[in-house]
């Protein structure tokens, strides 16, 4: 049977489709780029936005459109909380949940292999994205999450490092660890005593071989002085953290419904830097919650540039159904489009900052093997064409 897998969203949505198109393939099916060909269409769908919901809606349509044939099956976040919005598209919209993924080769009537619990590689990657958390049960208010993802899930300790094991030796020089709340990591031993997430990478950066390993994203309270000084001992943990700030405002913090302030955050970037002079943390800001006036954007806007971050993933407020926040009423789109332009323009003006600090030394790249690739503390950088994808090397920052 020809599968063709479509995702939407983000590095955990991405590793559950790689996942379960190893495991479908062990059941006899064959990956396919052509939808129009497929007997069997997945798309793992997101919920993040409004956008990326109406983007979902629209491929499924593609697909009801261009292959009448095939069986279409709709996974993710999106049929998690409103399955009626995509099975209304057609009767042969199939819809099943998060909690569902676990069965849906046999749900799809494949026979899986039972030792495919974990990817020996990622396709069409460099860089192999593994996941080892799910749910979160954080009170954000604009958060559609807690409702789709809403059970924590830590992968045993001995899992990761056998996929992590398996990933190195396919070829891929970077792993990326994945989670809603990849902080939250507890897995269990065989002996079945807890891991924290610094526990684990004690355990990964110990195993031989030329890779390193790099965080997806972390909230700033699952940050430990620890992990700062394990990721200072080695390099074999990516100089990067990504950890969602989403304003810099202390009133719209408190909101917004999360759970710390600015000089929270403040202090873990100084303790990050502190440990590691070169590291790059970057971040999420969320503009134009309902609550931010002009001066509370204001403030966001002048922190941020004082912190000095190496850059921001900005993007608007969008209201999410049956959010604490979604009866609140919306700021008009030009206001979320001016803050979350100006906010791109701080991003770049930031970038290119902390990339002058590098220009003419040396870093470790991950090359992708299109001449390109990233350093461990988040740079582009161009790399010898001859570098198989998937290889650690040195380059100069240019
Ligand atoms: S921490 Fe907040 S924003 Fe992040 S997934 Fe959980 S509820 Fe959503």
């Amino acid at each position: 049977m020809n599968i063709f897998f479509q995702t939407f969203g983000c590095k955990t949505n991405q590793y559950d489709t790689e996942l379960l198109r190893a495991r479908l393939e062990s059941g006899g099916g064959v990956a396919t780029d052509d939808y129009r060909r497929a007997d069997l269409c997945v798309v793992n769908s997101c919920s993040v936005t409004a956008k990326a919901e109406q983007e979902c809606r629209q491929f499924v349509r593609r697909l009801l459109r261009e292959n009448d044939t095939a069986r279409i099956v709709v996974t993710g976040c999106y049929p998690s909380h409103a399955p009626k919005e995509l099975s209304d598209l057609s009767p042969r919209v199939e819809v099943y949940s998060n909690k569902d993924k676990e069965n849906l080769p046999a749900c799809l009537g494949f026979e899986v292999a039972p030792d495919v619990w974990g990817l020996s590689r990622f396709a069409h990657r460099a860089r192999a994205f593994v996941k080892i958390q799910d749910g979160c049960k954080a009170p954000c208010r604009y958060c559609i999450i807690p409702q789709t993802r809403p059970d924590y899930w830590s992968k045993p300790v001995d899992h990761v490092l056998n996929e992590v094991r398996d990933l190195v030796d396919s070829g891929h020089g970077e792993i990326v660890l994945t989670g809603i709340r990849l902080g939250l990591y507890r897995g269990a031993t065989p002996t079945g005593k807890k891991c924290d997430l610094t526990a684990l990478l004690e355990k990964l950066v110990a195993l031989a071989g030329s890779f390193r390993v790099r965080l997806s994203s972390l909230e700033v309270t699952e940050v430990p002085d620890k992990l700062a000084q394990l990721a200072a001992d080695t390099d074999k943990i990516c100089a990067h953290f990504h950890i969602p700030l989403q304003s810099a405002d202390d009133e719209v913090l408190a909101s917004m419904g999360r759970w710390y302030r600015f000089d929270d955050y403040k202090d873990r970037v100084e303790t990050l830097r502190r440990h590691l002079p070169d590291v790059a943390v970057t971040a999420d800001v969320l503009t134009g919650f309902p609550t931010e006036s002009d001066a509370a954007f204001e403030n966001t806007y002048r922190r941020i540039e004082a912190l000095g971050l190496a850059g921001l993933h900005a993007f608007p407020y969008s209201t999410r159904p049956g959010t604490v926040s979604a009866d609140l009423h919306p700021l008009d789109r030009s206001v979320l489009q001016v803050r979350t332009r100006r906010l791109i323009g701080l991003s770049d003006h930031l970038k290119a900052r902390f990339r002058g600090r590098f220009v003419g030394s040396r870093r470790v790249a991950l090359a992708e093997g299109n001449g390109e690739g990233w350093t461990d503390n988040y740079l582009r950088v161009a790399v010898p064409g001859s570098v198989p994808a998937g290889e650690l090397v040195g380059v100069s920052v240019l």
